[in-house]
């Protein structure tokens, strides 16, 4: 386990962040039909030195919230404070400034690199823009960096397509390091990777994290991959946060259907175990129209009349353990907390 070293001081905080996109209809006058609500509110918080993992299907806008906490997508609604900074105030030469203490690894490290530019320019060009070193020092800080990632200096005259899948993905983290990030925004590093990769660049992040005092926050589709990595878990479900707890209390006492089911679906290592798989009922549905109620209604097997049509609010049902369900809504009562402080 990584980033035990936490402090109770917050580095990330998410505050009720929306982000909708249109969805426009009509070949010459276009009109505004709806909106894809990909974040629909979401808040939580990141501490120092910690991961967070965040889990959910492919499509329940995980992804769209990493980008919305960095700006690359700009809010619908909602707050981001990086180090006590509001982001969603800052203008654009302000937000690129505190850009560099905020990095991310994209999923396909081959189309998050300029095919055109070579190794060493692509991890100098983070150094570059934010002018924190002269022309000498940052050759110096790239071969450092492939050292760093388990490259050779050498590696820096060649070209991306010139590496293989993994070795790509330690290019995208050495240029995430280019300019010393507090804060790592991981979105599905390793999915694209061979399982033996995968190990590999979990291991390499976990020592960087180790040696840099950095903070994750780790994007990931299915629960067994971020098991390893995070200190604390959070799972998504059509843009909203169903359940947050310590990755220890989620594999161990999970609340949330959703949660459930998905942990169901991890492969057990020895063929004779058996476990109970919990099949969900059809796809995810549109988060264009979503469902009323409680989101995940259509496909529960704990759906009761009330589900249909009371959205059930993130609350602290006892030792910081967060669920949106309206089965879990006594357990409440009982610890008596707020409703919003789900930090
Ligand atoms: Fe299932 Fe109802 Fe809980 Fe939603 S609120 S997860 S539908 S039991």
């Amino acid at each position: 386990m990584i980033g035990t070293n936490k402090a109770t001081e917050t580095l990330l905080k998410v505050e009720n962040l929306k982000k909708y996109f249109p969805v426009k209809k009509g070949l010459v006058i276009q009109r505004h039909v709806g909106d894809v609500k990909a974040v629909d509110g979401v808040s939580f918080e990141i501490y120092p030195g910690e991961t967070l993992g965040m889990v959910g299907e492919s499509g329940c806008g995980k992804s769209t919230l990493g980008r919305t906490i960095l700006r690359l997508l700009e809010p619908t609604q909602g707050k981001v404070i990086f180090q006590g900074q509001s982001l969603t105030e800052l203008s654009r030469e302000e937000m690129r400034k505190i850009r560099s203490q905020m990095q991310m690894i994209f999923q396909d490290p081959l189309a998050s690199l300029n095919p055109r530019m070579k190794v060493r320019d692509i991890i100098g060009e983070p150094i570059l823009i934010h002018e924190v070193l002269n022309r000498v020092e940052r050759e110096k800080r790239v071969s450092k960096l492939l050292n760093i990632v388990g490259l050779s200096p050498n590696h820096g005259e060649r070209y991306p397509h010139e590496f293989s899948g993994g070795q790509r993905q330690r290019l995208g983290i050495a240029r995430a390091l280019a300019v010393n990030p507090k804060l790592i925004i991981c979105d599905e590093p390793i999915s694209a990777l061979d399982v033996s990769l995968q190990a590999q660049i979990i291991n390499l992040l976990e020592d960087l994290q180790a040696e840099f005092n950095l903070t994750y926050l780790f994007i990931a589709h299915d629960l067994a991959m971020v098991k390893h990595l995070s200190n604390r878990v959070a799972v998504m479900y059509l843009g909203k946060l169903v359940e947050l707890t310590s990755s220890e209390e989620l594999y161990l006492h999970p609340r949330h259907p959703y949660t459930i089911a998905l942990l169901s679906a991890i492969p057990l290592p020895y063929p004779n175990q058996k476990k109970g798989r919990i099949i969900l009922k059809g796809d995810a549905p549109s988060s264009v129209n979503p469902p009323s109620g409680c989101r995940f209604h259509t496909r529960c097997p704990e759906m009761q009349d009330i589900c249909k049509v009371m959205d059930p609010e993130l609350i602290d049902i006892g030792n910081k353990h967060f669920v949106a369900c309206h089965l879990h809504t006594d357990e409440k009562k009982k610890v008596g907390n707020s409703v919003t402080n789900h930090q």
